[in-house]
């Protein structure tokens, strides 16, 4: 029974590839994914072509959407869409293709493509009989169900000079295609099927440029890095955050310094003493003279709290001071 092409909200097509182009002066990665002749059309320059998805962005982004795991979802999908093969469709039919339209409606241009590629194999394995969906759909998804940040940074670890050397023999076993454009015959890798070639062309390009992909210290996100064992952080908002992190713990810290419980204990004290004196006699002169005589207590003792900080003061000499200037406050008070 040939599926209903209504059925599902994705482009329907016959054979969809993924092209690359990586430009390392400008630092940008140019996607493009389309039926193969309309790839072939756009890159020739003549007439109209009908991409699907036609994308610049920062070089980098590619091996971060490559790690992002939807490994059990994609392990669900196959096994539904091979089991449905001229059945009567369970409602995890309908599941599955609600999570092949999310794949194509997000912003990830892998999850795109993946999406489209399974259901062109589940359409091809309805009219072809005894077609392995399994296999094939597990061959298009395969880089997804890996954990290739992990990797990724124990190739780089175990082999800094040449992390290539330490990939596992199936990144090695599919082809890939070279299309040129006609404007500067540039170069655009081409799979219609696994990525393990595109990753392999886009990590030695990375490498031929001396740089790693390394995860940031602070969200975990892949990106291009200068180095491959120092750990550091992959954007400005995330410099920015570790920065604010930094001043937070720095604070936590100075928090709990002697000269800080100190300060603390003896303004507690004074405090309480004035709230009461509020309460029994408010709109004294009394009550004006140690407001202001906590105030000025206050400020000074701030500033030599700094000090004590900077190093400028020891912390008993700050802690006598504070006892002394206390003791002139209940002075005061007593004459109550
Ligand atoms: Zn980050």
């Amino acid at each position: 029974m040939p599926p209903n092409k209504e059925q599902i909200k994705i482009p329907i097509t016959q054979n969809c590839v993924f092209a690359i182009r990586l430009d390392t002066d400008t630092e940008q990665e140019y996607i493009l994914i389309g039926e193969l002749q309309e790839v072939q059309r756009f890159l020739s320059g003549v007439g109209n072509s009908k991409l699907l998805v036609n994308k610049r962005r920062p070089f980098g982004s590619f091996i971060l959407e490559c790690s992002t795991p939807v490994a059990n979802q994609l392990a669900d999908v196959r096994a539904i869409l091979a089991d449905s093969i001229g059945k009567r469709k369970s409602p995890y039919f309908e599941n599955s293709k609600e999570i092949l339209e999310d794949l194509w409606n997000s912003d990830n241009l892998i999850y795109r493509f993946i999406a489209i590629r399974i259901w062109q194999e589940y359409e091809k394995a309805c009219n072809i009989k005894n077609y392995d969906l399994y296999s094939e759909v597990e061959k298009i998804s395969l880089p997804l169900m890996l954990n290739l940040t992990n990797d990724i940074k124990t190739w780089q670890e175990n082999d800094p000079q040449n992390p290539l050397y330490q990939l596992d023999s199936v990144y090695f076993s599919d082809p890939a295609l070279v299309l040129y454009s006609a404007k500067g015959a540039q170069e655009y890798y081409t799979t219609n099927d696994s990525l393990f070639p595109i990753i392999v062309y886009y990590l030695k390009t990375v490498y031929n440029e001396r740089t790693y992909i390394q995860s940031c210290k602070l969200c975990g996100k892949l990106f291009r890095a200068n180095t491959a064992n120092i750990p550091t952080l992959c954007s400005p908002e995330c410099k920015r955050e570790q920065g604010k992190i930094n001043k937070r713990r720095f604070d936590e810290k100075a928090k709990n310094t002697p000269s800080e419980m100190a300060y603390k204990k003896q303004y507690m004290f004074c405090y309480n003493r004035i709230k009461k004196l509020r309460k029994n006699a408010p709109d004294t002169e009394l009550l004006a003279e140690a407001e202001k005589m906590f105030k000025a207590f206050c400020k000074e003792a701030l500033r030599l709290k700094k000090q004590v900080q900077s190093g400028k003061l020891t912390n008993t000499d700050f802690e006598n001071w504070m006892f002394r200037e206390v003791m002139k406050f209940e002075e005061l008070l007593e004459n109550m």
